[in-house]
C-alpha cells in the first residue's frame, strides 16, 4: 500500500498515513455499529507511529466505551478519526471515512461476523472471523 492523506468533514483535522503494511478490517460488532451509526465499520489498522496528525491535533477528543477501547473524533464536526485498543497499544485503527482515496483501499478481512446484519453478504474470499482475530 502507499501513503494516504485524509481529513475530517470540517477540515480542522488533517492526517497522513504511511502504510507499508496494513490490514483493512470490516468490524461488524454492535459497539462499532452504535458508535459510528453504520451497518458495519471499516478500519485501516496500522502501526500507531505511521499515523501523523498534520493539522488540528487540538480538535481531537476521545470517548472510551469500554476499559480497552478509545474512539478519537473531531470535537467540531464529530467525524471519527481513529480508534485505539489498549490490548494492542501499538496500533491505530483509522476510520476509512477519514481518508481521501477510498477506492484504493480494499478490506481484507471481516471480524465479529457473528453480529453481522443478515442483509450484509460476506465476501468468502476474505479472512472472516466470528469475533476478534485469533
Ligand atoms: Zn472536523
Ligand atoms: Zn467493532
Amino acid at each position: 500500500m502507499k501513503n494516504f492523506s485524509g481529513h475530517c468533514a470540517c477540515g480542522e483535522i488533517k492526517l497522513e498515513i504511511e502504510t507499508t503494511k496494513a490490514n483493512v478490517v470490516n468490524c461488524h460488532c454492535n459497539r462499532c455499529r452504535k458508535l459510528n451509526g453504520s451497518s458495519f465499520s471499516t478500519y485501516i489498522v496500522v502501526s500507531g507511529k505511521r499515523v501523523m496528525l498534520t493539522k488540528g491535533e487540538e480538535f481531537i477528543t476521545s470517548y472510551s466505551p469500554s476499559e480497552y477501547a478509545v474512539k478519537n473524533f473531531c470535537k467540531n464536526c464529530g467525524t471519527p478519526i481513529f480508534n485505539q485498543n489498549l490490548k494492542y497499544p501499538h496500533l491505530k485503527m483509522v476510520h476509512l471515512g477519514a481518508v481521501n482515496t477510498l477506492e484504493e483501499i480494499k478490506p481484507n478481512m471481516n471480524i465479529f461476523c457473528q453480529s453481522r446484519l443478515s442483509w450484509i453478504s460476506l465476501d468468502e474470499t476474505l479472512a472472516n472471523f466470528d469475533r476478534e482475530i485469533e
